[in-house]
């Protein structure tokens, strides 16, 4: 069995190896994990960090107060958390809808930088799957602009785990081009957050400038 610092190190190797210089960035996805293993990451020299789920991720904001953490939120978001969200949260990759960028703005706390948003694509058009549809990331994005307190910083997106891996390969260079149409319009959006514990490095390939990894770092989630 190897050791969390050895798995962190394997996949910073890993990321620095397929991105070739370019900067890709990793969040550590801690949902299921106790605060003690993020603390122990965070110890390692990890800063962003990965919740999808609001109480969860509150509770273990309490118990790590005191690291300098970003934290980022992955999961569904509900109008009805975009309280706690903005006040607690330093990134929402999920914003999905327009209901909820009035809602973040509003309860961003005045004293603390704009929080930085992505918006969620559905990029296979499943039914099933949140994100926006392709077509709907210009007017989202046009109205994330007018707020002051958000700062739209790119899009987001998770595949269907297609077992067919130039699928996967073929959604990711899908995204990168219409990370690449809105940069046309935002040219200061830097990023573009795709790929998972096992597709990440067909991700980076494509043009990902930020992965979520939890099972590749953490180990298994216990069901
Ligand atoms: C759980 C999760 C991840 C990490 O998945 P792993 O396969 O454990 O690396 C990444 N992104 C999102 C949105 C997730 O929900």
């Amino acid at each position: 069995m190897s050791t969390l610092a050895e798995r962190f190190q394997e996949i910073r190797q890993r990321i620095a190896r397929t991105a070739g210089g370019r900067p890709v960035g990793l969040v550590a996805v801690g949902k299921t994990r106790p605060a003690a293993d993020i603390a122990a990451l965070a110890a390692l020299g990890q800063r962003r960090f990965g919740e999808n789920y609001v109480q969860e991720a509150l509770a273990k904001m309490r118990e790590l107060d005191a690291i300098g953490i970003d934290w980022h939120l992955i999961g569904p978001l509900q109008s009805n958390k975009c309280r706690e969200v903005a006040e607690h949260f330093d990134w929402v990759e999920t914003v999905d809808r327009a209901k909820l960028v009035p809602l973040l703005a509003k309860f961003r706390p005045a004293d603390r930088p704009p929080l930085n948003v992505l918006i969620q694509v559905n990029v296979d058009d499943e039914a099933s799957k949140s994100g926006v549809a392709p077509e709907a990331i210009a007017a989202l994005a046009a109205l994330i602009a007018t707020e002051p307190h958000l700062k739209l910083r790119g899009l987001m997106a998770i595949p269907a785990p297609d077992p067919d891996m130039s699928r996967r390969r073929a959604a990711f260079a899908r995204m990168r081009r219409l990370f690449e149409d809105v940069s046309r319009t935002y040219p200061d959006i830097d990023t573009l957050s795709m790929g998972m514990s096992e597709d990440f490095e067909l991700a980076i390939a494509e043009g990902a400038t930020l992965v979520r990894v939890g099972t590749a770092l953490f180990g298994p989630r216990s069901p």
